[in-house]
């Protein structure tokens, strides 16, 4: 991506291991993720050009001298930050805080939406996949690399817990993994907040309830209504604008958590006297999805969930372009690639 709306397939050189704990894996399946559309809409050429992707599985096809736990020919996802995994904030379940982390896809390392990419720390990001490299259930394997564990991270810091009242702000692909998060934790009511045909009748399949289309004032007092007038217990922020932000605020009830996930293109958090007298925690952050890949694995091996739905388009390399625009357009929800 040279700067908005300009993406471009081109050859670079090879990745190559440059330290002994890095891996290199032959990308088998990518994605386009909804925060990519932050840059796609608003990247300048000063801030230089990026090889884009963080989320992808792949066929590992070279290890460094240190790495112990994958080998060449391994299937392994790969989540959007790299981390050791041994750190005092990895040991926490905090991945993405790692003190030698990173995130995939910026200008200081080349991201996935490639042929190959270069993983450093092996050993702690990378996550052996007990499938082959074409399994039927890829798709929704893939959203363990980031959408699955960031909707699943929106309930787990919004408090969400059996018989919880639960309202999920933004019905992109995280949203609805939200959703479907709520639903596995055992909320008992499920609220989705968007307008889009497609993604409200996915939203039900996955566990909604119901389904509130208003924005602004209209929209907070339509959940109020739905929850003997006092809003829900968690709210899991998908979207990452101030509005949805003061929106998600206005619905909590008091005492309720907003666990939030879309990355803010605001700098500071809205509502502050709303969230102070009704003692709201606001929680949140880029997810460890490396920390619940444990945890949500089981339920796609065996059938319980199926996250992979939020792909309605695949792409080759080539169609990577294209992709942006979709889903920049809202023509698709999320943009597989299949390198
Ligand atoms: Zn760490």
């Amino acid at each position: 991506m040279y700067a908005a709306g300009d993406v471009r397939v081109e050859d670079v050189p090879d990745p190559a291991i440059l330290e002994p704990t890095d891996a290199v894996i032959r990308v088998t399946r990518a994605c386009i993720c909804g925060s990519d559309l932050w840059p796609y809409q608003s990247l300048t050429p000063a801030e230089g050009a990026r090889v884009m992707g963080h989320e992808a599985i792949g066929v590992v096809e070279d290890v460094g001298a240190d790495v112990q736990t994958v080998k060449p020919g391994d299937v392994v996802v790969m989540p959007f930050a790299w981390s050791d995994g041994t750190c005092m904030f990895c040991e926490q379940g905090l991945h993405t805080a790692c003190a030698h982390g990173g995130f995939f896809g910026n200008p200081e390392i080349p991201g996935a939406q490639s042929e190959a990419v270069r993983v450093p720390l092996a050993d702690g990001t990378l996550y052996p996949l007990p499938v082959g490299e074409d399994d039927a259930l890829m798709p929704s394997l893939l959203t363990l690399s980031d959408v699955l564990g960031t909707g699943h991270h929106a309930a787990v810091v919004a408090k969400v817990g059996p018989g919880k009242r639960v309202a999920v702000v933004g019905d992109g692909a995280v949203g609805l993994c939200a959703v479907i998060s709520a639903k596995r934790l055992g909320a008992q009511q499920i609220v989705i907040m968007g307008r889009h045909d497609d993604r409200i009748a996915l939203a039900r399949e996955f566990g909604a309830t119901e389904v509130v289309s208003e924005r602004g004032a209209d929209a907070v007092e339509r959940v109020k209504e739905l929850t003997d007038g006092y809003g829900v217990d968690a709210v899991l922020e998908c979207v990452g604008l101030d509005q949805s932000m003061d929106t998600a605020i206005e619905i909590a009830r008091p005492g309720g958590a907003v666990g939030r996930v879309g990355v803010p293109q605001h700098e500071q958090v809205p509502a502050a006297r709303p969230s102070f007298f009704k003692n709201i925690t606001i929680a949140g952050g880029p997810a460890p999805v490396r920390a619940y890949i444990e945890e949500l694995l089981p339920d796609i091996l065996e059938g319980r969930i199926e996250p992979g739905r939020v792909f309605d388009r695949t792409v080759d390399l080539d169609g990577v372009p294209d992709g942006y625009r979709a889903m920049n357009e809202r023509e698709s929800i999320k943009v597989l690639i299949k390198p």
